[in-house]
């Protein structure tokens, strides 16, 4: 196998590891069959493609953002507020993951992804703000489906609770009025 195959290799066995790490919030919520980063990030890159055309934001790039803003729990795991790990531990510990797993691939596209994963991390752009909107509309919309699928409804308002006026962006707040309007009415919707 040559040294670029093998290292091909190890960044897809790295990017299949999503699929395994089951988001934090959930398992700790006792949720049956909780999904995955990778499930998480897929729908995220859906509802990106969704971004309003009026917005001015670059659609692809918010579909890249979706795409890899949780690549590096790939090698760190999900790591939630209440694991005891600061903010910048946490942010130590994915740079480095993050610096590891570009440096798989080729080097251009390296790059790329590292510099994604950083214009996330840092919110420096109007499209990584959108997305950082969409990783907590995602969240809620998770949130009231495992409310509806175990039959349990509002049981996981601290989902909702957590992310109450932290929206920014104008077309994800009408989203969130949308789904809170249908989770506290769901016979009219
Ligand atoms: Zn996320």
């Amino acid at each position: 196998m040559s040294g670029d195959f093998s290292k091909m290799i190890e960044f897809m066995t790295l990017i299949g590891q999503l699929k395994r790490v089951q988001r934090t919030g959930w398992v700790r919520s006792n949720i049956t069959r909780p999904e995955s980063v990778a499930d998480h990030m897929y729908r995220m890159a859906i509802l990106a493609f969704l971004v309003d055309p009026a917005s001015g934001l670059d659609k692809d790039r918010c579909i890249k953002l979706a795409l890899v803003h949780d690549m590096a729990e790939s090698m760190v795991g999900d790591i939630a507020p209440s694991d005891g790990i600061s903010k910048e531990e946490k942010h130590k510990k994915e740079e480095a993951a993050m610096g590891y797993i570009s440096s798989l691939v080729e080097s251009s596209v390296g790059r790329e992804i590292y510099c994604l994963w950083k214009e996330y991390e840092d919110q420096s752009s109007a499209e990584a703000a959108y997305v950082k909107d969409l990783d907590k509309f995602e969240m809620i919309l998770q949130a009231y489906e495992y409310e509806q699928l175990e039959d349990k409804p509002k049981c996981l308002e601290e989902f909702f609770a957590s992310t109450k006026g932290k929206f920014q962006t104008d077309q994800v707040k009408q989203w969130v009025e949308s789904l809170e309007s249908v989770r506290s009415n769901p016979k009219t919707s």
